[in-house]
């Protein structure tokens, strides 16, 4: 039995991580550790200027008013009290996470956290808008972290799943993808206040997809949960030469 972190961004008190605690409980001891409230699109962002609190709802829920990072921190650090966790898992997100939505998402960011302390991650999203079926995702998700726990794979683990909201018996199988590419049409609008002011509103609607071959987005919307391995360094080793050749460290030469 191993010990499983988990967290999301869409708060404590959302149905995909109900559905993903349940699943998560027939493999390990499930400990769940999230923002008291949605922080979805907070991205990987820290609470460093007022306290945390950690509230206690029921053994092994804890609700936090933080970040998805602040309770991936906080879990570790304090929550879990110096033992050691075999896995994070984040989600179930009710949405994707695919291609450039993933610089954005709360969801993957936990699971980055996760990462970055050595911990096996993965990040569990449901592309829907609405009338989410958490149950595909939710048995893929353990299935996978059995997997994880009998047979953990070399290297780094850091993991991007998103999931056709189909039935199991509607899903293709797994395809492994790389980062897709979103456009998001026109995502500011501008409107007027009832007191003349203007204001704007970011996002609201569906953003388009530019075809990648082998991409997130592609794979789903083909029928298959899509698997993208993701890495923290975000050194672009393709532009080194490029930018040696631009002359970039010839920059303080007379
Ligand atoms: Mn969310």
């Amino acid at each position: 039995m191993g010990l499983i972190l988990v967290s999301n961004d869409d708060g404590i008190h959302s149905e995909g991580l109900h559905a993903l605690v349940d699943a998560l409980q027939h493999v390990g001891e499930v400990v769940v550790v999230a923002p008291d409230r949605e922080q979805s699109a907070v991205s990987h962002s820290l609470t460093m200027h007022r306290p945390l609190r950690i509230r206690k709802l029921a053994k092994n829920r804890y609700a936090v008013d933080g970040t998805p990072t602040d309770c991936i921190l906080l879990g570790v650090y304090r929550v879990l009290q110096g033992r050691w966790p075999d896995l994070v898992f984040s989600g179930i997100n009710k949405g994707g996470n695919l291609g450039d939505d993933i610089s954005y998402s709360g969801t993957v960011s936990a699971a980055m956290e996760g990462a970055r302390l050595g911990i096996p991650s993965v990040a569990v999203s449901l592309v829907s808008r609405s009338q989410f079926r958490f149950k595909t995702a939710a048995h893929f998700a353990r299935g996978l972290a059995e997997r994880l726990l009998k047979r953990p794979p070399e290297g780094p683990v850091l993991l991007n799943v998103n999931v056709p909201n189909l039935p199991l018996e509607d899903v293709r199988g797994v395809r492994l993808t790389r980062q897709g590419k979103r456009v998001y049409n026109g995502s500011v609008v501008e409107k007027v206040d009832p007191r003349g002011e203007k204001y704007y509103w970011i996002g609201g609607e569906e953003p388009g997809f530019r075809n990648v071959k082998d991409s997130d987005i592609q794979a789903v919307l083909e029928g298959w949960i899509s698997v993208t391995p993701l890495r923290l360094d975000l050194t672009d080793e393709e532009a080194m030469g490029r930018w040696k050749e631009w002359g970039m460290q010839e920059g303080l030469e007379g």
